[in-house]
């Protein structure tokens, strides 16, 4: 029986994390178990930064955005002492539960440590929605809506303009957010990993805009996809088009969470709880199909979410 457990939060920050960890200790205090938070993520469990949470220690947090926790990445969770050493200082405090919200990476870690008989649980926290097994991520719907938000405005010195807004966004392995925040903004084109492309079709397409009397274009490219200056370059090369480069970067992470990310991170933090008072070990919680459900950790490792190509292509067909 899981009377003790703790919860922390791995790998890049993503808005909602705090309500998730929100969610954890309220719920667990509902049930009577004593809960915990462990400090800078696998790091901070090296060091044995681990304090108990009262019902206060969340108050006024559930809308910002970062995490209260704090997150780092931790090379010694990589080596079999380092799992050990992190195992024995959860021991230590008679933890045997713990919640991971974090991206794939860390439920590695989370792996390992139930390897030394700890019950785990993964919450998907990451904007970049590249975790297989579920449909969102906490904190993809914001970072989409901060891509949006900040393309609203490029798009007015766009059009006063007459020229094409390049706009990297991130997403390195997976382009979902470049994917949804272009399709939500109604972008010219949209570059992903996922799908090769072919820059001297981008050039014309931009050009027939332009002769139908299109005064801008919006271009969005995701981080993995190519570096955006170098697209742009070779816009203006292939075709004249005069562009412009935003790389947004770090303020897609920030900001408070959406109503959907607080809410969805609210469902999953209280699902992890509940899982853990189940006897459940390596699952991981994950949206479908409007309900939160688990599946298992090692899920998250198989293979790369599969790419919503029927997006992709309604994207394509309005950006005529
Ligand atoms: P994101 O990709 O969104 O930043 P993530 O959880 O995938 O999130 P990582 O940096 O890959 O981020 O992992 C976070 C931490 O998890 C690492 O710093 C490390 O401490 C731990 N971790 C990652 N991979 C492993 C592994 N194979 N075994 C044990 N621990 C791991």
């Amino acid at each position: 029986m899981v009377n003790k457990i703790a919860v922390l939060t791995s790998g890049g920050d993503a808005p909602g994390m705090n309500a998730a960890v929100r969610a954890v200790v309220r719920k667990s205090i509902f049930h009577e178990l004593e809960v915990y938070g462990v400090y800078h993520g696998y790091d901070g469990l090296q060091r044995n930064i681990i304090r108990r949470m009262e019902l206060g220690s969340v108050a006024d947090i559930i809308h910002r955005g970062g995490t209260m926790l704090q997150t780092a990445r931790c090379l010694a969770m990589l080596t079999g002492e380092g799992q050990a050493r992190a195992a024995a200082a959860l021991r230590e405090h008679g933890i045997s539960g713990l919640v991971v919200v974090g991206g794939d990476g860390s439920y590695r870690g989370a792996q390992a440590l139930a390897r030394h008989g700890l019950r785990v649980v993964g919450v998907p926290g990451t904007i970049d929605n590249d975790i297989l097994g579920t449909e969102l991520t906490i904190g993809f719907d914001t970072a989409v809506n901060t891509v949006i938000e900040a393309v609203s405005k490029l798009r007015d010195t766009a059009s006063s303009h007459e020229r094409a807004f390049i706009v990297e966004v991130m997403g390195r392995n997976c382009g979902d957010i470049a994917l949804r925040a272009g399709l939500g903004i109604g972008a010219e084109t949209i570059i992903i990993p996922e799908v090769p492309y072919d820059l001297d079709e981008i050039g014309q397409k931009i050009l027939r805009g332009v002769k139908r009397g299109k005064n801008h274009s919006i271009i969005i490219v995701a981080e993995g996809a190519g570096d955006a200056r170098e697209i742009g370059a070779r816009l203006h090369e292939i075709a004249g088009v005069e562009s412009r480069v935003t790389i947004l970067g770090h303020v897609q992470r920030g900001g408070s969470p959406t109503a959907a990310d607080a809410v969805l991170a609210t469902r999953m933090g209280a699902k992890a709880v509940e899982a853990l008072m189940n006897g459940e070990s390596e699952v991981m919680v994950a949206a479908w199909h409007n309900d939160i459900i688990l599946r298992p950790l090692d899920l998250a490792f198989a293979e790369r979410p599969p790419f919503d190509r029927g997006m992709y292509d309604l994207a394509d067909q309005l950006a005529i």
